[in-house]
């Protein structure tokens, strides 16, 4: 049975007791709306000083010079795809953001990574220092006393899954790995390439690690029984990463075999700096429980979970989705009125227009305490930071810079609790937000 508020797993007084703080602890008298609309920044290219050798004419001509960092010469058909575009002359240059595949073999202890990428984005993860082992947690000498957190173990009614090998504490990292696949999400989606194409160069990706990699791979669940074996697997097991600000597809042996759950015991975090994906625990975990993420994004109502998780062929019977009705259509109409909260918190200019300052944050702080209620009924504790982002936003465009940068503050805490305080794609809004408080408290300066 569905177990709605472990209340006791989070500190939900603590933030309660912060969020009454941050809603009472300052007084009203501020500015008029800022409301820019701020576009996030774009990421510099760092080239390293490792360049791909671009050729003509030759599908698959290979590279005489040294490869380095990768362990073989990439390899960069000439794309004939119907979106492939050829010189006027009839000859056909290879421009250099035509995707190839990379490989290294050594990579994590010999586990081995290929990337379809583009030239440009592959020198950037070599450049980065992402396929150095050396300060890796789990691999090398100084960690031969270390044991996985979890076993990948057949789970009733269910494929494999992954379970806990001991208790476990909230926020404990549960698993590192590694991917052996990260392709290109325009690579895959994109008509440059034929799709006879995409599929062989897949499959060298995937053959150039070794024909245990390649089994552990086709172990792995497919489900739309496409023509290309490993772009199924990947569209059932990937994982969406960032990579050089690129959105990619990434495929993780052991990562891939926790299931769905609408009202998970873990998430995923990936950090391209390191070529790693994190499954951290949102709360205490049994030994020999299973340990679950969310493949659709939290905090839908039932009808629409289902339908964002249609793409992987299953019919969701966690807990949550198969209580007894009137649970269910509570739980629903608490998530839906989360959802408005959040549009309405997204127009927040226009709230209370012509009305005085004072009631126009007063508004605000209403429906701040109405999501935060929810969302802790609902036990959506990690979208605190999603909501935390949101309520500051809220305030700095009625101009209340002080309330604003207050929620910042706990939306820069809630990062570092979630994103393990790497870089992520995230660090990007973080600073974005924190532009738009100095430029609300310039503002006010100003007056
Ligand atoms: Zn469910």
């Amino acid at each position: 049975m569905f177990t709605p508020h472990p209340k006791h797993h989070h500190p939900w007084s603590h933030l309660r007791q912060t969020l009454f703080l941050l809603l009472l602890a300052f007084s009203s008298p501020t500015i008029h709306a800022s409301q820019h609309p701020r576009d996030l920044p774009t990421r510099d290219w760092t080239r390293s000083s490792w360049t791909v050798h671009h050729h003509h004419h030759h599908p698959t001509c290979p590279l005489p010079t040294d490869a380095s960092p990768w362990s073989l010469p990439p390899l960069c058909p000439e794309p004939v795809g119907d979106d492939a575009v050829g010189d006027a002359d009839g000859t056909w240059a290879r421009p250099a953001s035509t995707d190839c595949v990379f490989t290294a073999r050594h990579f994590r202890g010999g586990q081995g990574f290929s990337l379809i990428t583009t030239p440009e984005i592959a020198a950037s993860v070599a450049g980065s220092g992402a396929l150095d082992d050396g300060d890796v947690a789990g691999v090398g000498d100084s960690n031969l006393a270390w044991t996985p957190a979890y076993e990948i173990r057949d789970i009733p009614g269910r494929d494999k899954g992954m379970t806990a090998a001991s208790a476990l504490n909230g926020h404990e990292i549960i698993m590192t790995g590694f991917p052996v696949l990260v392709i290109r999400m325009d690579f895959v989606n994109g008509e440059v390439f034929s799709e006879g194409q995409k599929s062989s160069m897949m499959d060298v990706g995937l053959r150039r690690l070794g024909e245990e990699q390649w089994a552990a791979v086709m172990g792995l669940a497919k489900m739309s029984g496409d023509e290309n074996v490993v772009l199924d697997v990947l569209q059932t097991n990937g994982f969406g990463v960032d990579v050089g600000g690129v959105p990619h597809l990434a495929l993780f042996i052991d990562g891939s075999r926790v299931n769905h759950d609408c009202h998970p015991n873990a998430f995923w975090r990936f950090n391209s700096n390191r070529m790693a994906m994190e499954i951290v625990s949102l709360r205490p975990i049994q030994p020999g429980e299973e340990i679950t993420h969310s493949y659709a994004p939290l905090g839908y109502p039932h009808a629409d979970r289902q339908t964002i998780l249609q793409p992987w062929g299953f019919t969701c019977t966690c807990d949550l989705c198969t209580a007894p009705e009137e649970v269910r259509s509570l739980s629903d109409t608490r998530r839906s009125r989360l959802i408005d909260i959040h549009h309405t918190l997204g127009q927040a200019a226009d709230l209370g227009d012509g009305e005085s300052q004072e009631k126009r944050e007063k508004r605000i702080g209403e429906l701040v305490l109405e999501a935060f209620s929810l969302i802790e009924q609902e036990d959506l504790y990690p979208q605190l930071v999603e909501y935390y982002e949101r309520f500051a936003r809220a305030y700095l465009m009625v101009g209340d810079a002080k309330r604003g940068r207050a929620f910042a503050e706990e939306t820069e805490r809630m990062w570092l609790l979630f994103g393990g305080g790497e870089e992520h794609e995230y660090v990007d809004g973080l600073k974005a937000l924190w532009a738009a408080v100095k430029e609300a408290e310039e503002e006010q300066d100003e007056e």
